[in-house]
């Protein structure tokens, strides 16, 4: 199949994939492995996407280090030394450098290079590619890359651009950091980002004024320097341990599952010691106290409330306190994990606003201004996340059967087949794409899932002769009501969260990530056994 030749640079690939996160790392990797020639667009500098780009103050995984990590090679996640519970940003950018090098990645990543636009053309049967370099690239395949979280959502807030001091989205972080020793320092946003930052950011600047829409449920992380012991237990036999993790919902967590029982049918004392243990034990299996949190209002409303009173046991001032607290249900949004998120309202210099009863009017050249307010800042902060799961495809102009564009096709909401392809658009593959369990599990596992599946497609393509795969419509309709179906048995459609794009305004408001990885993954496996059931394959 590989119609390049090897001995002198090219344009034509078997394959262009767009991204070097961790996504585009290993699908390189893994198209070399079996002899196809691959090139990667690249916008960033540098690789590791996510965390090349979230250089903020606090930026951190919220999955354990050993299981954040790729498991393709077992020599890497034996040699590779974590060195605490949950790695901070420069320790997971560090680690996919180590990958770049260690696997030779560089030399078939283009950086600095923005893709603009792809086009399928149906008589070559092959991707042609445009970059902001003005650069063509033709590949038989086309693989997105391009990240679930790495297009930033900035709020058209009226007069951004007149503010005279500097304006940092959190996405974008500049890689020589900011100084705010000295500074009053506005950050817009409480989600994950901001509840990371802003307890660092408090802790430098003069003066912080934390401006929040909607109280986001933060629990601790407790994160800490990763016991020698474990590590080293768990690399006894890292196979195994992966296993385990493959097997929970949410690819993570297999030390601390979910304890299997009802809320409801335990007493108050029982349901609180439970509570307490999970809130101790710190992270993200918070949630996993009991088995209905996130099927029955009745039963999250136990852990809801449980978190309000830890909240307000934390915060001096009631009022600021309650205005903390959400009234949503907890876990429906990304939960958060936090540091001293809530002690920092404690602090003399940290001043919280409520933008949610009273939007921000303006942003002035002073600062701020809500109401008659205005908040005097002289260095802002942009929280405001992501277009999430969609936003990164969308900003390409990708056009696949007769011009047919992916943007027009999702205009009421993504519609894929595994999460993986798109009707009208053969050779097109999504890494993480929406329909996939991708931002609800652990990425990292997600992404090698995803990966393996595509490295095997374009080898069956390329052993059988066949040019080209494309998902049928019955397929994908079918695929779509089942992931739909899967989010309506639980509680995640009901609240304003990204998983929904209830964040961006006017973006259609569709449940995009799949619940469940283990039984997705046996799905992939099994349209795989059976010659690709679903998609069309032709010569
Ligand atoms: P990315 O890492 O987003 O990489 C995509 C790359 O594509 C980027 O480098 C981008 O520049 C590039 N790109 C996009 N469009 C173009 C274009 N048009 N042309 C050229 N290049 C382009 N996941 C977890 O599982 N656990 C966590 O705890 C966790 N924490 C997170 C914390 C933060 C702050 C963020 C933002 C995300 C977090 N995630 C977490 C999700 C994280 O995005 C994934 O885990 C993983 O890093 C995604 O890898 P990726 O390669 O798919 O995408």
């Amino acid at each position: 199949m590989s119609d390049s030749v090897t001995s002198a640079p090219t344009d034509r690939f078997d394959a262009v994939i767009v991204g070097a996160g961790f996504a585009g790392m290993y699908m390189l990797h893994r198209l070399r492995q079996q002899g196809m020639t691959a090139r990667v667009l690249e916008a960033g500098s540098g690789v590791g996407g996510t965390w090349y780009w979230n250089r903020y103050p606090g930026a951190r995984c919220d999955v354990d280090s050993m299981e954040y990590s790729y498991q393709f090679s077992e020599e890497l996640q034996q040699d590779w030394e974590w060195t605490e519970r949950f790695a901070a940003q420069p320790e997971i950018l560090r680690y996919a450098e180590h990958v770049a090098d260690r696997f030779d990645l560089r030399r078939d990543i283009a950086f600095a290079t923005r893709v603009t636009g792809a086009a399928f053309d149906e008589h070559a049967g092959r991707w042609t590619v445009r970059t902001d370099r003005g650069e063509e690239l033709s590949g038989q395949f086309l693989i997105m890359a391009t990240g679930c979280l790495s297009s930033t959502n900035t709020p058209d807030f009226p007069g951004l651009d007149t503010f005279a001091g500097d304006v940092f989205h959190t996405g974008r972080w500049p890689t020589d950091g900011v100084a705010f020793a000295g500074r009053r320092v506005g950050v817009i946003g409480t989600g994950s980002s901001g509840v990371q930052s802003i307890p660092i950011i408090a802790a430098q600047a003069d003066a912080l004024t934390v401006f929040q829409r909607t109280a986001a449920w933060v629990v601790p992380a407790r994160n800490e320097p990763l016991d020698p012991d474990v590590q080293a237990a768990i690399k006894a036999d890292y196979p195994a341990f992966r296993e385990a993790n493959s097997q929970m919902i949410v690819a993570f967590g297999s030390r601390y599952p979910s304890n299997d029982v009802s809320v409801l049918a335990v007493d108050p004392d029982e349901q609180q010691r439970q509570l307490e243990a999970r809130w101790n034990h710190g992270g993200l299996q918070f949630m996993g106290a009991f088995n209905d949190l996130m099927f029955d209002p009745a039963a999250n409303a136990v852990a809801a409330d449980f978190v309000r009173a830890k909240i307000h046991e934390i915060v001096d001032d009631p009022a600021v306190a309650d205005l903390l607290s959400p009234d949503t249900l907890i876990g429906c949004k990304r939960l958060c994990l936090g540091t001293d998120y809530y002690e920092t309202y404690n602090r003399p210099n940290v001043t919280l606003v409520d933008v949610g009863t009273e939007p921000i009017a303006e942003i002035v050249p002073g600062g701020v201004r809500v109401g008659d307010e205005v908040h005097e800042l002289d260095t802002l902060v942009l929280a405001t996340g992501f277009d999430a799961m969609t936003g990164a495809l969308a900003a390409i102009d990708i056009r696949g059967r007769d011009g047919l564009a992916l943007r027009d096709a999702w205009s009421a909401g993504p519609r894929t087949y595994l999460g993986l392809g798109v009707v009208g658009f053969p050779n097109l593959f999504t890494i993480s794409g929406p329909g996939s369990p991708s931002v609800l599990t652990n990425m990292v596992v997600s992404i090698e899932q995803h990966v393996d599946w595509i490295a095997g497609c374009t080898a069956h393509l390329r052993d059988q002769g066949l040019a080209t795969i494309e998902a049928t419509l019955p397929a994908q309709d079918a695929w779509v009501e089942f992931v739909n179906a899967v989010a309506g048995m639980t509680l995640y459609p009901s609240c304003n969260s990204w998983y929904l794009g209830a964040n961006v305004p006017g973006k259609p408001r569709v449940f995009m990530p799949l619940i469940g990885f283990p039984t997705y993954a046996e799905q992939c496996a099994a349209v795989a056994a059976k010659g690709y059931e679903g998609f069309t394959l032709s010569a």
